[in-house]
């Protein structure tokens, strides 16, 4: 099974979990605050980053704090 790494967008923490298949779709609370806005980390991004990055910033990197300068 692989291990996803989650990011919490209401508080910032991040938690590694084992997704089943069918896990996949179904919305993974944080531990820390019990928020469902979670946000999936991919190891390989694919592009699609669901923060509200609106001039761009590093797409390759989970850091939110990594700008451009
Ligand atoms: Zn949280």
């Amino acid at each position: 099974m692989p291990i996803y790494e989650f990011k919490c967008r209401k508080c910032g923490e991040t938690f590694e979990l084992l997704i089943r298949s069918s896990d996949a779709k179904s919305t993974v609370a944080c531990p820390a605050c019990r928020s469902t806005r979670t946000q999936r980390l991919l190891s390989a991004f694919s592009g699609k980053v669901g923060n509200t990055a609106s001039g761009g910033g590093c797409g390759s990197c989970s850091a939110t704090s990594c700008g451009p300068s």
